[in-house]
């Protein structure tokens, strides 16, 4: 496991990082979307030392986890949900008053979950929060033309990655997960299965948490305009995580409504658990040797993510 001391000594030399454009096998620039626009990833991106030298992060709202994912006394709330399978999830009995909301994590790729929330999610688990944690595709198509990672092991390989990477944040015993199977690259196109498939799931008042509807990746995009769409037509509470934002991004950028943005603090132990569950995604960590491709998730993008706060958009 890697291990860090400070939230300053992450930086890491140019020599130590390998980096690669695009990830999920989605290059971006190759769609022909209505969506991502200008926010491409493409190149190292801004550093993680840009971001850490911007004062506006610093004075941002803080978020309280302890009063900002209460338990609303008026509502009843879920019941443990012990199988994945959508019907249960959907079926659950929601009755115990008193017990903070369900929160509903919505990863585009096993790996989003983490690279965006890690904090969060541990923060939520101590706070009592029951956790769902939905895959929207199972991140099948990052190694195109791989014999190391062929579709059909990604599928099974991901979905375990991210397992492994719950535990090494010492809260696997408190999520459940459920797997929406749409195609990596294609959530844009099946957009329309992914709001069906939202009704099976989502309860009165469970808190959603998405990747930001402009967050660059058209898969992140399409589930955070899905999501979010979803919220507001329900009257739900969502934030938007930032994840490949902090790549394209620029300090004080206009395409990031900061207005809404708040802070989420990590505290040592935190941050290095997240950065911990990070490289649990060895097959997004390591270079291909069948293709001799970099590794998907370059070490400016991990040291990019890895900092003692996280970022969400929220409109109450
Ligand atoms: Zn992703």
């Amino acid at each position: 496991m890697a291990t860090i001391s400070s939230d300053t000594d992450m930086s890491l030399s140019k020599s130590q990082c390998s980096h690669s454009d695009n990830k999920d096998g989605s290059k971006n620039t190759e769609h022909n979307l209505p969506i991502v626009g200008d926010r491409v990833i493409e190149g190292e991106g801004t550093s993680q030392q840009a971001w850490q030298n911007w004062q506006g992060l610093h004075d941002l709202p803080r978020l309280d986890i302890s009063k900002d994912f209460s338990a609303d006394l008026t509502s009843s709330e879920p019941s443990a949900v012990s199988s994945n399978s959508l019907s249960t999830i959907a079926s659950a009995n929601y009755k115990t008053a008193g017990q903070p909301p369900r929160v509903c994590i919505f990863a585009p790729h096993p790996d989003d979950e983490i690279l965006g929330c890690a904090g969060l999610l541990q923060q939520l688990a101590a706070n009592g929060n029951p956790l769902l944690l939905v895959y929207v595709t199972n991140g099948t198509q990052s190694h195109p033309d791989s014999a190391i990672y062929p579709p059909h092991k990604l599928a099974v390989i991901r979905p375990n990655e991210s397992l492994a990477a719950l535990e090494a944040l010492g809260i696997k015993h408190q999520v459940t997960s459920v797997a929406l199977n749409l195609q990596d690259g294609q959530v844009f196109e099946h957009r329309h299965l992914l709001h069906q498939k939202l009704k099976a799931i989502i309860q009165p008042n469970d808190i959603l948490v998405t990747p930001f509807e402009h967050d660059g990746h058209p898969d992140h995009e399409a589930t955070g305009q899905v999501v979010t769409a979803y919220a507001k037509q329900h009257s739900l509470a969502c934030y938007q995580a930032l994840i490949w934002a902090w790549h394209w991004a620029k300090p004080a950028d206009n395409r990031i409504p900061w207005q809404k943005a708040v802070r989420l603090e990590l505290t040592a132990e935190q941050l290095q658990r997240k950065v911990d569950a990070i490289h649990c995604f060895e097959s997004q960590v390591s270079a291909d040797d069948s293709t001799g491709n970099p590794p998907i998730l370059s070490c400016q993008t991990i040291a990019r993510v890895s900092q003692p706060w996280e970022v969400y958009l929220y409109e109450s």
